[in-house]
C-alpha cells in the first residue's frame, strides 16, 4: 500500500501526528465498523503487544478491530463509549506508538464512509463528476423580460444551469423580498424555452412542496443552513439540494447540516461556500477557498463555490471563480443581469451578460488546465 501518494481519504482527528494520519488514512477505510479510536502500533510491535491492547480493550468492552498494513497494523476500536482516559492509558502499552482519538460527528457524509465522489444529478447535468458545472442567472428574478433575456444568454454563452431567486432572503425587511411563486412560474417558462435546470431558493419548511414542483435544485441559503426542520424537509423530497455555507458557520457545522439532508436518505447534496464573515470590510464576504479544498477532503459530496456572494464586486468575481476552480471546486453558481444597475438586488455584484460570455472561455482554460472540463 502505497502512504505518502494517498487518495483524499481523512478522518478528522483530534490529535495525531502527520504520518499517523496519513498511514490511518489509508488503512480507516479498511476497518469494517465504525471505528472511535485508531491505536498505531509500533513496526516492531509484537503479537504479544497486540494481544495486551486487545485484551484491555475487551475489559472496557470495547472490540478492537486489526488491519494489517504493509508496515504496522493498525487496531480499530468500536464500541459505545470511549473511556475519556483511554488514548493516554493505551499509549503507556508496550507497541503502542500512538491513540488517535475519531471525532467524527458527522458520517454519512465523509470521505471515509464513501471514498467515491458523490455524482448528483440535477435534470440530467452532473455535478461531481470530471467535469464542472457553471450556475448563472440573477440574485432575483425580476420579470419576465428579465429572466428570458438572462437565461438565453446563460445557455448561449455555456452555464448549464439556471439561478434565480423567487423567495428572497434580505437581511433588510425594507427591500426588495422576490416574486414568490409568479417568479417560479417564470423559472419554469425559462427552463422550458432553454432546457437549462432550475435552482432557487427554498426558505421555509411549508414552501418546499411549492418550490419543489418548479425547482430543479432546492437552494438552501446561507442565513438558513442550520434551519434543521428546512434541511429535513428537503431531504424528504429526494430532490438535488444546494446547501450554501452560513455566514459564520464552521466546515464542520456545514458538513452536519448537509448530514441533517442525507440521514433523511436524500445523498443529493452539492455543498457551497458563498463566503464567510471576516474581520474585512473591504469585501462583503471573504471568500473561503481553504473551505472549499478542505470540504473536498472531508466529504465525498460535491462543492461550487459563489464567487458573487463570496465577493460582492462584479469585478472580483471573475478572478475569485477562476481561484475556486484552482482550489478543486466542482463548479461555481454566479449572479449575472442585463442591467445590473437597475437589479432589484444585488447588483453590485452581478457580472453583465456580456462579462459572463467573456469569463467562460477563461473558465474552460482554467478547467483545462487542471485536466477537467466545464459541462
Ligand atoms: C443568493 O443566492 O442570492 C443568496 C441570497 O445567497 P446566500 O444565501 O449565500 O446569501
Ligand atoms: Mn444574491
Amino acid at each position: 500500500m502505497k502512504i505518502l501518494d494517498l487518495p483524499i481519504v481523512t478522518p478528522s482527528v483530534e490529535r495525531a501526528t502527520e504520518y499517523a494520519v496519513r498511514y490511518v488514512d489509508s488503512l480507516l477505510p479498511l476497518v469494517k465498523e465504525d471505528p472511535r479510536m485508531i491505536v498505531v502500533m509500533r513496526a516492531t510491535a509484537t503479537k504479544q503487544n497486540i494481544d495486551a491492547v486487545q485484551l484491555r480493550l475487551a475489559e472496557h468492552q470495547l472490540k478492537g478491530h486489526l488491519v494489517y498494513g504493509e508496515e504496522r497494523t493498525i487496531i480499530g476500536v468500536v464500541g459505545a463509549s470511549i473511556p475519556p482516559t483511554l488514548r493516554e492509558e493505551l499509549e503507556r502499552f508496550d507497541g503502542v506508538q500512538e491513540a488517535v482519538r475519531i471525532t467524527r460527528p458527522y458520517k454519512l457524509t465523509a470521505r471515509e464512509f464513501q471514498p467515491k465522489d458523490t455524482v448528483v444529478d440535477v435534470r440530467g447535468v452532473k455535478v461531481g463528476g470530471n467535469a464542472c458545472v457553471v450556475i448563472a442567472g440573477p440574485c432575483a428574478v425580476e420579470s419576465e423580460e428579465q429572466i428570458m433575456t438572462t437565461a438565453l444568454a446563460a445557455r448561449e454563452a455555456g452555464a448549464s444551469m439556471l439561478r434565480g431567486g423567487a423567495f428572497k432572503p434580505r437581511s433588510s425587511p425594507y427591500t426588495f423580498r422576490g416574486m414568490g411563486e409568479d417568479a417560479l412560474k417564470l423559472l419554469a417558462q425559462a427552463r422550458d424555452a432553454t432546457g437549462l435546470p432550475v435552482v432557487t431558493e427554498v426558505m421555509t419548511p411549508t414552501d418546499v412542496e411549492l418550490v419543489a414542483r418548479y425547482a430543479d435544485l432546492l437552494q438552501i441559503g446561507a442565513r438558513n443552513m442550520q434551519n434543521y426542520q428546512l434541511l429535513e424537509e428537503v431531504g424528504r423530497t429526494g430532490m438535488p439540494v444546494l446547501l450554501k455555507r452560513g455566514l459564520s458557520a464552521t466546515i464542520e457545522e456545514w458538513l452536519l447540516s448537509a448530514e441533517y439532508v442525507v440521514a433523511q436518505g436524500n445523498p443529493n447534496v452539492i455543498l457551497c461556500e458563498r463566503g464567510i464573515r471576516t474581520f474585512e470590510t473591504a469585501t462583503r464576504n471573504t471568500m473561503d477557498l481553504n473551505a472549499v479544498a478542505l470540504a473536498k477532503r472531508r466529504s465525498h459530496l460535491p462543492v461550487i463555490a459563489d464567487p458573487s456572494h463570496g465577493t460582492g464586486k462584479w469585478y472580483l468575481v471573475p478572478p475569485l471563480a477562476l481561484a475556486a476552480l484552482g482550489a478543486g471546486a466542482d463548479g461555481l453558481i454566479m449572479e449575472i443581469h442585463p442591467d445590473p444597475d437597475r437589479a432589484k438586488s444585488d447588483g453590485g455584484q452581478s457580472l453583465t451578460l456580456e462579462n459572463f460570455a467573456a469569463l467562460m472561455p477563461r473558465l474552460a482554460g482554467q478547467a483545462r488546465l487542471l485536466g477537467r472540463s466545464i459541462v
